[in-house]
């Protein structure tokens, strides 16, 4: 079958790539469409280690199973299903797991893939297979409010307007916060007001917001995001990023900042709010691609200030 594989240091579309036969507990899943996200640029770049198929934003056809001929998306997380970790539900955290498409487990960048069946959610009716590849960074957002609990609904900043940060920032307005946003790439975004997100200039005020967002990945973000991050109030790191940060923490114990890392989220609050057309994707997709033609896709996505580039199997469009 056709995969984009990444082995000995490059990308590379393969037509002789054996189908994945499913261990137990997993199922296939045709794949229907994908998302290329930062991660897989991060991954091609060699930053990683992963070698195989790319791909973790997805969604697809249960080809056997309890969902079968159904359209479902799935968590990539594959727990161990044992340990403390996996018995609480967050297999997110389970010391030995495996990651679609990022660590020990080929991914959704090819006609088929296996995942673990309770991992599996059926995607609503509503949810157009464009509109459901958002589910899994989507899920990452809504992870910053989980974690929040019910934190202060007031001023917050998202910066970076980036495929993360703008979903940050609608789902930050979407669950009460005065949510404004500030990136590099802000053309294109008047549409995000209708969410009521509202975008500020280059320099947000600062020591004004009870809650900040960094997911620019940069120090230079970083800096600001503490700058901007008011006495007491809660500052979230949501971009990993290849390299070390040099940053002076001196404001963060001067300020008494909270300090929250965090990465994937829950799929069902993700797609509640998909389903419910509260949040809006599709001003965020760049181009579509089919899987044959995904080196083009890769290449476009590489390019900055690019938004999601979509690559498709056998995709039902918008
Ligand atoms: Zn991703
Ligand atoms: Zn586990």
């Amino acid at each position: 079958m056709l995969a984009f594989v990444f082995d000995e240091g490059r990308t590379r579309l393969r037509r002789d790539y054996p189908r994945p036969d499913p261990p137990p507990g997993f199922v296939r899943v045709r794949m229907l469409a994908a998302g290329i996200c930062n991660t897989d640029l991060e991954i091609a770049r060699g930053y990683m280690g992963f070698c195989g198929v790319l791909g973790h934003e997805f969604v697809g056809e249960a080809l056997e199973g309890s969902f079968m001929g159904r359209r479902v998306v799935g968590g990539i997380n594959f727990g161990c299903n044992v340990c403390e970790w996996c018995r609480r539900g967050m297999s997110r955290h389970c010391p030995t797991r495996s990651v679609l498409g990022i660590k020990g487990a080929d991914g959704a960048f090819a006609e088929e893939l296996v995942v673990p069946e309770r991992n599996l959610l059926a995607v609503p009716d509503r949810v157009s297979d464009e509109h459901a590849v958002f589910v899994e960074p989507l899920a990452a957002a809504c992870e910053i409010v989980e974690q929040l609990g019910d934190v202060e609904r007031g001023p917050a900043l998202t910066l970076g307007a980036g495929k993360l940060g703008s979903l940050v920032a609608q789902v930050l307005a979407v669950a009460g916060f005065a949510s404004d946003l500030v990136g590099r790439h802000m053309e294109n975004l008047d549409w995000i007001a209708q969410i009521g997100v509202r975008r500020v200039g280059e320099r947000p005020d600062r020591d004004h917001y009870g809650l900040v967002v960094d997911a620019t990945g940069t120090s230079e973000g970083l800096k600001t995001a503490i700058a901007c991050t008011k006495p007491r109030g809660h500052l979230v790191l949501k971009t990993t990023v290849a390299g070390a940060h040099q940053v002076d923490l001196a404001p963060v114990v001067i300020n008494e900042i909270s300090v929250v890392g965090s990465r994937c989220g829950r799929f069902e609050p993700a797609l509640d709010l998909l389903a419910g057309g509260r949040i809006s994707v599709a001003p965020l997709i760049d181009a579509r691609y089919p899987l044959a033609e995904i080196d083009e896709g890769f290449a476009h996505a590489s390019r900055r200030g690019v938004r999601k580039v979509i690559i498709r199997g056998d995709c039902r469009g918008t």
